[in-house]
């Protein structure tokens, strides 16, 4: 049977007190670690589906002996969000309270590790990697925040920063299945992408402010980069973020079936024992986060999409419509086109938006000049 840590959070009021929840699969200690964690957005749930059924699945596996490596699973990262209900609607991607994106903000390591390991770094690759992460948990361990998100975020980092994968699954509004990946990690989660049958691998070397993913991920290569001479493998944490289709996509089915990818990913990477089946041709390559074509609204009204997620599309394709409902008539319908040839990945719900809204997002080859800055959304 799976171990259960339940990890405090500081008491945000009087007579209150939340947990972090954690499943372990496998023997303490043992390789590669595996961290899978879901709901970081709390309100975004089609990830706390797939761990359910990726659970009964580890479980069989633990109970004949098949798990190689150890496997840490968090169906519910962030019991803060949880709790933010608001006329009726559960809110989960920004603390109420202020603090922010619950997916923004971890500490960024690149700068602190590159000092900390500077003269201490050897000839021998498994070494180099004992080492950077021993320095990395040493780092975090000096940090004490007081803020109760802060605190969920570093217990989040602190468990995961010594893990060789790291999954951390969301979804967009209404959304094909996608990834957010580090070019460097982009033949690794090919496979991931294959059998997840993604529509779209978007790839940035920093997206901006820190996503849970990169402050794994980015540490290592940035560190092969300043120590060329060095053996320190780039992708000794392979992290990514999965964008589980869209929000209301709470399907069995399509659980049972991205829960049996995942197993058999983990799987291909030696974390459970035995061969996986062989990953089925992907349907498209990584392609760069610079070259998203992010379409906003230009004013308010009455976003009408025309494109289901997942479709093709070229440049000058309409994507929607925009109705000025408060003018009703012919010249109140502003026709929003894509500038790219790509697939529509992702786009917002029918309904009343606001000037500079993102309504659709299309996945474009090409680096597009006016990308810059920060990649995501916030
Ligand atoms: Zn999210």
């Amino acid at each position: 049977m799976a171990r259960i840590d339940r990890i405090a959070l500081p008491s945000p009021a009087p007579g209150t007190e939340r947990h972090l929840v954690v499943h372990r699969f496998g023997a303490a200690g043992a390789r590669p670690k595996v961290w899978l964690q879901a709901a970081l957005h709390a309100d975004e749930l089609p990830g706390v589906l797939v761990l359910h059924h990726l659970a009964a699945r580890l479980q069989r596996a633990e109970r004949d002996g098949g798990i190689v490596g150890e496997v840490a699973l968090v169906t519910l990262a962030n019991p803060i969000g949880l709790a933010q209900h608001v006329g009726g609607y559960l809110v989960g991607r920004y603390a109420l309270d202020g603090a922010g994106n619950f997916n923004r903000g971890f500490i960024e390591l690149r700068t602190l590790l590159t000092d900390a390991v500077k003269d201490h770094l050897g000839d021998n690759a498994g070494r180099n990697v004992a080492l950077i992460r021993d320095a990395a948990a040493r780092l975090l361990d000096q940090r004490d925040p007081l803020d109760e998100s802060d605190v969920l975020k570093l217990i989040l980092q602190r468990h995961a920063v010594d893990a060789d994968i790291a999954l951390d699954l969301h979804c967009d509004d209404q959304s094909a299945l996608h990834l957010y990946i580090v070019p460097q990690q982009s033949a690794a989660f090919g496979d991931l992408a294959a059998r997840l049958s993604a529509a779209a691998v978007l790839a940035a070397a920093d997206s901006g402010d820190v996503p849970f993913d990169e402050c794994l991920s980015r540490p290592w290569w940035h560190l092969a980069a300043a120590y060329p001479d060095k053996p320190i493998p780039s992708d000794a944490c392979l992290a990514a973020t999965i964008e589980l289709r869209g929000k209301i996509d709470i399907d069995d089915a399509l659980a049972a079936g991205d829960a049996a990818a995942l197993f058999d990913w983990l799987q291909s990477r030696g974390v459970i024992a035995g061969t996986a089946p062989a990953a089925p041709i992907a349907r498209c390559d990584a392609t760069p986060l610079e070259g998203v074509d992010v379409v906003k609204a230009p004013g308010t009204g009455l976003w009408v999409p025309a494109i289901a997620p997942g479709a093709r599309v070229a440049a000058g394709d309409t994507v929607g419509t925009l109705i000025a409902a408060a003018h009703p008539g012919d010249d109140a319908r502003t026709v929003l086109r894509t500038r790219v040839d790509g697939v529509l990945f992702a786009r917002a719900s029918p309904g009343l938006v606001r000037p500079g809204d993102r309504v659709a997002k299309i996945a474009g080859r090409e680096k597009l000049p006016d990308r810059t800055g920060k990649l995501l959304g916030d």
